[in-house]
């Protein structure tokens, strides 16, 4: 079908705890739905694909920041398996069929848009920064933080948080950048600044207000200690350009959604 020029996938499973558990359940759904979409595009002559990636395919990185060049392979989780498994899905199928792809290597995706009135709403809910606005709203007694003896300065895991517009975006660019013949490629996406659990529970404390109670908790299965991009490639070859830059202003419109829609994108 010559209307249809480029793909942009981005549902999978994303939870990187429930992977562990669930490992045949994210196979399936993560590479045999990749799969029937690339079949389609096969069959409907459609050569331009843009994936949502994760920076888990960097496993427990030897330093920071991840440049793309970093070693893949050793995931510490299944999630990051089937992402890593589909990037090598998308050469071998460039080779054979013409599908062109570029990989999104996202950090941790965050924050909201109340102008299009699109917020973190998951059920049931695993990401750090939706459970501590949850906890600030009085939906949950406390926040678990889980694992202190990583080796990082308060012994909390780091990550990289980047802004969900600033994320868009890159798509946008990255669906530009294959339409004018760009080559197969894998790009970082975060802010390069990195950010332990204990400074983004602070950093929502300040935001909302609320004392937000922490507690210690164990380790959750599957995380890699810390995750802090360079996104230099993207900056460059896209001409891609965060202005969400800061965590403050990321974890203040996701408390703006929060506020606005206590029940998630539940009416009432
Ligand atoms: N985390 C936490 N308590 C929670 C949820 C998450 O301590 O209730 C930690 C988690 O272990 C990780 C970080 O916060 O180190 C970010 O987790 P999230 O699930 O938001 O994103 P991920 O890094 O898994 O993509």
């Amino acid at each position: 079908n010559p209307d249809i020029d480029c793909v942009i996938q981005f549902a999978a499973y994303k939870a990187v705890g429930e992977s562990v558990a669930k490992p045949i359940e994210y196979y399936s759904n993560n590479l045999a739905c990749t799969l029937n979409i690339l079949d389609v595009m096969r069959r409907h002559d459609c050569h331009n694909f843009v994936f949502s990636s994760s920076a888990t395919v960097y496993g427990d990185p030897a330093s920071v920041p991840i440049t793309e060049d970093f070693p893949v392979g050793a995931t510490t989780n299944p999630y990051g398996a089937t992402k890593l498994a589909i990037e090598g899905m998308l050469k071998w199928c460039d080779k054979a069929y013409g599908i062109h792809y570029v990989a999104l290597r996202y950090f941790n995706a965050a924050g909201a848009n109340t102008e299009v009135g699109i917020g973190e709403d998951h059920h049931p809910e695993s990401h750090l920064i939706p459970i501590v606005l949850q906890a600030a709203l009085g939906k949950r007694d406390h926040v678990g933080i889980f694992g202190d003896d990583y080796p990082t300065p308060d012994g909390t895991c780091i990550r990289d948080y980047i802004h969900v517009t600033d994320l868009a975006q890159a798509h946008i660019l990255a669906l530009d950048y294959l339409l004018n013949g760009g080559e197969n490629n894998v790009f970082n996406l975060g802010n390069g600044v990195g950010f332990t659990v204990k400074e983004v529970v602070d950093v929502a404390r300040a935001v909302t207000g609320d004392p937000i109670p922490a507690k210690m908790a164990p380790r959750r299965a599957g995380d890699p200690a810390q995750l802090i991009a360079s996104s230099e490639k993207a900056i460059k070859v896209l001409g891609w350009k965060p202005q969400y830059n800061d965590l403050n202003t990321i974890v203040a419109s996701a408390w703006a959604w929060h506020k606005s829609h206590p029940h998630g994108f539940e009416e009432g």
